[in-house]
């Protein structure tokens, strides 16, 4: 079910600025991790992908914004787009003056990057590859949010992906461990993305006290002020949430 969702915004806050966008996209055939919502918002139809995802892409200004950046994001990975939309976001990168796009996606869809490096690069547009990892805590990863990276060593993530995506706030993780993840992360890979948990149903229950307690630690203020972490958190108290992006004046 296609969701009705906010689906652009323009990012000037971080030390990399960009355009955000979020496509629908056809399914994603992992769709096993227990904290995931996304994955609802999604259709069978390569039309109604594509229609949506055209509006939305309309949206880009690229140069007129002063950004030459564009980070797409879909209820699944990029791989799990219909081409058509990735045509769409190439030719969309062209006419905007974008020369950077990011891809998020799956460990398991690796293999394909060379082709999308291709595929952009042959108009002279960069990518860089997102994957979602959590933690490197491989229990909580693996037992808990059913991630399907089991074994995997940053080492071999960093091979093929340049940015990560970590998650914190959810009972079971320490501060202590959120300190390991943020330093292997910087370590191996050129960006973090820290997304504060928000409940799902059926997934881990939300930390409350943990996550007050990491907002009022100094190591907060230095993630903070590090340009290569980007904090997100889209809780909200009715937790109607049902897919991120849904309320940019929320993030932190
Ligand atoms: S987090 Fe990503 S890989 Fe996991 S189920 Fe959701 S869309 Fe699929």
């Amino acid at each position: 079910m296609i969701h009705d969702l906010i689906r652009y915004q323009l990012d000037t806050a971080s030390s990399l600025p960009r355009e955000n966008v979020l496509l629908v996209s056809l399914g994603c055939s992992w769709g096993k991790c227990t904290f995931c919502d996304y994955q609802d918002d999604r259709s069978s139809s390569v039309l109604a992908c594509d229609t949506v995802n055209k509006k939305v892409l309309e949206q880009v200004k690229g140069a007129a914004a002063g950004v030459s950046c564009l980070d797409v994001t879909c209820s699944a990975s990029y791989t799990e787009l219909p081409f058509t939309t990735i045509n769409y976001i190439r030719d969309v990168c062209r006419q905007s003056g974008i020369t950077s796009v990011i891809l998020e996606g799956h460990y398991i869809y690796r293999r394909s990057n060379p082709y999308f490096i291709d595929f952009f690069g042959s108009c002279g547009i960069n990518v860089m590859f997102r994957c979602g990892v959590e933690t490197f805590d491989e229990h909580i990863r693996e037992d808990i949010l059913r991630k399907g990276l089991p074994h995997i060593t940053p080492e071999q993530l960093a091979e093929h992906y340049q940015w990560i995506n970590l998650m914190y706030g959810m009972e079971g993780q320490s501060p202590d461990q959120l300190k390991q993840d943020i330093g292997i992360g910087l370590k191996y890979f050129r960006r973090i993305n820290l997304s504060i948990y928000t409940t799902v149903p059926g997934g881990p229950a939300r930390d409350d006290a943990g996550i007050r307690s990491f907002y009022d630690s100094g190591f907060y203020r230095s993630l903070k002020a590090n340009p290569a972490v980007d904090i997100f958190d889209e809780w909200d108290h009715d937790n109607s949430h049902t897919v991120g992006h849904d309320d940019p004046s929320v993030s932190q």
